[in-house]
Formats: structure tokens, C-alpha cells, sequence
């Protein structure tokens, strides 16, 4: 912005100061137009399901009024959708309280081992519909971190459930935590399914990304628990390692 005063004015001696201020607008545009298509986004994955809540409901007070077997259907496939809307609309609470607390360090002392057991646990049930088993790999010491434990348990939920959807069926998942003398802590998700073209990794952690068409269709999920570990780990001041090869599989590192 430039302060409305012309040069010749500025009469030196005078008593009067004039500033002029400069201020380069990009960055602050580029953040702008990523908050208004993230709320374009957030309202369009929404508005799916909620329309076809409205499309089922209107079947089932007209024509499907007295179809005990359409009845049992549709409402099967409207509890589906009302999950997906809590799911998401839980994604996006997290992610802003994330974007509230962004500036401040976590600082619990969080031991890994029995936190990558409880997620282990938790995930059991998902892992067992899917044909998956989850092997950890413990070393015998403590494995301590500076952290917070919720947001942590989030990260290898988030990580180990993806190695689970879109690993394949009747596979491993395999979770090393590495903890050496005078190196970084790791945690690595090892899976052997179908990977990640190179093209696509750089952008995993954006906010609604999906690989493919097909996965927005059949795997559960809202497209931001990547963009959530990332805004974790930043908080963290840890890294997300991806080393993917199609065909192969893919290994997932959070580097503390
Ligand atoms: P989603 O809710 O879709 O799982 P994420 O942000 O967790 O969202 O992941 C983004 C996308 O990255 C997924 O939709 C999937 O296409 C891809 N992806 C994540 N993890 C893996 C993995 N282990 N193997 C293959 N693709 C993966």
C-alpha cells in the first residue's frame, strides 16, 4: 500500500514525517486462495453425503414407504454416510485446533513402545476385516520422545490404517521402531501394497489429496489424515519420510 501522498509534498526540514509502505501481497494471496478452496472443498465433501441422505429420505417417505427390504438397505447406506460426515467433520476440528496450537512445542515425555502397542490394538478389528496382520517390531529399551500422546497416537493410527486400507489383503503391515545411540528415533509403516506413483507423493499431505478415483470410491476416508500427521510432526519438529515403489509397496518413516 502506498501512502497517498506525492513526493513533492515531503519538503525536507519540514516537521511533518510521510512514510511510504511497501508490502509484497502474494504470499498473502497465495494464502487466501488456499483457505477459500479448502472451505470449497470442505464444503463440496459435505454436501455429498448430506444430498444423499436427503435422496434416500425422500425415497423412503414415497415410493419405498412400505418396503421393509428397501427400508433395511437405505438405512444402511445412510449410517455409511452419516459416519463419513463425523469423520470428516472431525478431521477438520483437529486440523484447526492444530492450526491454533501450531506455534507452541509439545513437551510430555512419550515413551514409543507402549503407545505403538495401543494403536497395534486399537487397529486389530480394521486390520482383521481387511486380512491384515500388524507385526511390531520393538527394540528392548525404552523408547522416549518429547511429544504429546494423543497427537501422537493420531500419527501412527493415521499411518498404520492407511498401510492396512491400501496394503494388500492377506499381507503384513510391519512397524519397526529404531532407536540407536546418537541417532534420530524412527518409527517406520511397511507395506507391500500396490505403492505410490513418484508423481503423487510430494502431494499426499495436501488437504482432500487421493491418489486415485477408485480410492475416494471404495477405501473409507476423507483424503486429510495425511495433511493431519504432517501438521502434527511439523508441531513436533519431526519428519515424514514416504519411499514408495509401485508394485512393491510402501514404507512411511516419521524421523524425530
Ligand atoms: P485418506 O483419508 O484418503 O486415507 P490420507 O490423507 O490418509 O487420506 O491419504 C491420502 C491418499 O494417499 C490416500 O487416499 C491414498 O490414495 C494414498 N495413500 C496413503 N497411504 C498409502 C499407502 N500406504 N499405500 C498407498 N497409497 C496410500
Amino acid at each position: 500500500r502506498v501512502a497517498p501522498v506525492a513526493l513533492e509534498d515531503v519538503t525536507p526540514g519540514s516537521d511533518s514525517l510521510y512514510v511510504l509502505a511497501f508490502r509484497d501481497v502474494s504470499e498473502l494471496r497465495r494464502i487466501e486462495r488456499m483457505r477459500s478452496d479448502f472451505v470449497a472443498n470442505a464444503s463440496h465433501e459435505l454436501r455429498t453425503p448430506l444430498a444423499s441422505l436427503r435422496g434416500f429420505i425422500e425415497t423412503l417417505q414415497g415410493p419405498a414407504r412400505s418396503d421393509p427390504l428397501a427400508h433395511e438397505r437405505f438405512l444402511g447406506i445412510m449410517f455409511d454416510q452419516a459416519t463419513r460426515m463425523s469423520r470428516l467433520v472431525d478431521d477438520l476440528l483437529s486440523l484447526s485446533r492444530l492450526e491454533l496450537k501450531a506455534h507452541i512445542a509439545p513437551d510430555q515425555t512419550v515413551d514409543l513402545k507402549p503407545l505403538i502397542g495401543h494403536v497395534r490394538d486399537t487397529l486389530l478389528p480394521l486390520a482383521e476385516e481387511l486380512g491384515v496382520e500388524i507385526r511390531t517390531h520393538l527394540p528392548d529399551a525404552k523408547v522416549e520422545v518429547l511429544g504429546d500422546r494423543d497427537e501422537l497416537v493420531q500419527v501412527f493410527e493415521n499411518l498404520i490404517e492407511n498401510a492396512c486400507k491400501y496394503g494388500q489383503e492377506g499381507k503384513v503391515v510391519d512397524v519397526f521402531v529404531r532407536s540407536e545411540p546418537s541417532q534420530p528415533v524412527e518409527v517406520s509403516v511397511v507395506d507391500c501394497g500396490p505403492g505410490i506413483p513418484a508423481e503423487h507423493v510430494p502431494r499426499l499431505t495436501e488437504r482432500f489429496y487421493r491418489v486415485s478415483v477408485a480410492d475416494s470410491r471404495s477405501k473409507k476416508g476423507t483424503g486429510l489424515g495425511l495433511a493431519i500427521v504432517k501438521h502434527i510432526l511439523t508441531r513436533h519438529r519431526a519428519r515424514l519420510i514416504v519411499k514408495s515403489e509401485v508394485g512393491k509397496g510402501t514404507a512411511f518413516t516419521v524421523r524425530f
